[in-house]
């Protein structure tokens, strides 16, 4: 990997240790919004890494948004999904939406001023969003977004809301760009989660909400191949928020045996200890490699990098959790308690395994990809 890419992961490591970690515990315990950190990473512009310099970002590629995602997680992994959140919110308006659209939406979330949120998940829809019940229905030259959607991250910090809605017949699905003061939008109750408890998760609800033309992103039936299509960089950013989380984690509990002394000498000197901090180890760079060959597959616009990023997010998501565990182990009981980050960690672990299609649904993904490929 070139310089370039390591001076990056060298500011952003520095950034989120100087004033991310310092907050990740109360932003976690107050279950509140991470302001310092989304201040901290508006200010260095990491906020803007994926847009155009031409809509105000930072022009970064997908390995810069990975690397920049895995050291923000490693210090807090609210902070992680709130920034990870705000570029899938707008992925589908970067990829599809008109130059207009762009405008509107773009250049304030490039600076960090507004917020973004994607919603696909529903009360009764979840793995399988072709049951989607949200419709979207033409009202003369507008259109009346009616349903409600689950668990979305950033909401009702966010500001846009990128809502896959049924706009027609069985596969017929757009992508409507909502705005939180559109008239009918409201929110559900705060969801009081295990883990991630910094980023914002609520329901969001669309009563007849009345949309221009304007906010439809690009063709209003071919928002499910939209969506599908964002898929493969949204599960790469995942996997680096579980990747680092793991990291995270790993740092903590090598710095912990080293300090920890028992039987007259510290922990590190343990022969079992020792075995599994290298068994860490290597779930750690195992999971890195891959996920790293995916993205290069990705940013290569290969078409093996669907199965691979699939492989990437099971394993740096299994990985995270299994490692996070372990640094609780290595912890002993005061891996259990709050004044230690690994508790907070194993329980952020958790939800890497579940979002952005669970790993059972993943696990469909690669081997489709494998027969496939016979
Ligand atoms: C903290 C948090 C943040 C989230 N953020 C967002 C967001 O920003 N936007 C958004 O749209 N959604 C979001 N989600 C929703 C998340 O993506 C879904 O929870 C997830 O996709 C699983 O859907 P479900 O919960 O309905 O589970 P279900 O689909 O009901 O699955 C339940 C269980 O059945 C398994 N299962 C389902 N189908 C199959 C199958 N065919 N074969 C084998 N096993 C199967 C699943 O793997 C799982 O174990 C978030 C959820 C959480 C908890």
């Amino acid at each position: 990997m070139d310089t370039q890419y390591d001076d990056f992961r060298d500011m952003v490591r520095r950034l989120a240790a100087d004033r991310i970690a310092p907050h990740a515990g109360d932003v976690d315990d107050k279950e509140r919004f991470p302001e310092e950190g989304w201040a901290a990473l508006r200010e260095a512009e990491v906020a803007g890494l994926p847009y155009a310099g031409a809509l105000g970002g930072g022009d970064g590629d997908l390995l810069s948004q990975v690397i920049a995602v895995e050291e923000v997680a490693a210090a807090c992994g609210s902070t992680a999904l709130v920034l990870l959140v705000n570029w899938a919110g707008t992925s589908t308006v970067v990829s599809h939406g008109s130059d207009e659209l762009k405008a509107e939406i773009v250049p304030r979330v490039a600076a960090g001023d507004a917020g973004a949120a994607w919603c696909m998940t529903e009360p009764t829809v979840g793995s399988d969003l072709s049951a989607i019940a949200t419709t979207a229905r033409p009202d003369g030259t507008d259109w009346r977004l009616t349903g409600q959607k689950r668990f979305i991250s950033n909401a009702p910090w966010a500001d846009w809301y990128a809502v896959l809605a049924r706009s027609g017949g069985t596969q017929d699905f757009g992508v409507f760009m909502v705005h939180r003061d559109d008239p009918g939008v409201s929110f559900g109750p705060h969801e009081k989660k295990m883990g991630m408890r910094g980023s914002p998760t609520a329901d969001v609800n669309f009563d007849g909400v009345r949309l221009p033309a304007s906010r439809v992103v690009a063709d209003p039936v071919q928002g499910y191949r939209y969506i599908n299509g964002e898929l493969n960089t949204s599960r790469a950013l995942i996997a680096a928020q579980a990747l680092g989380v793991a990291q995270g984690a790993f740092d903590a509990a090598v710095a912990y045996t080293c300090e920890r002394h028992q039987f007259g000498q510290p922990l590190s000197r343990f022969q079992m200890l020792r075995g599994m901090v290298a068994d860490m180890a290597v779930k750690i760079e195992s999971a890195r490699a891959l996920l790293y060959d995916a993205v290069g597959l990705i940013m290569d616009g290969n078409p093996r990098a669907r199965g691979r990023i699939s492989m990437a997010k099971l394993l740096c998501s299994d990985n995270a959790m299994s490692v996070t565990t372990d640094a609780v182990q290595l912890h002993g009981g005061y891996g259990y308690v709050r004044d230690y980050p690994v508790e907070r960690m194993m329980r952020d672990a958790k939800i890497t395994q579940i979002y952005e299609g669970t790993n059972q649904i993943q696990r469909l993904l690669v081997a489709k990809s494998v027969y496939e490929g016979r």
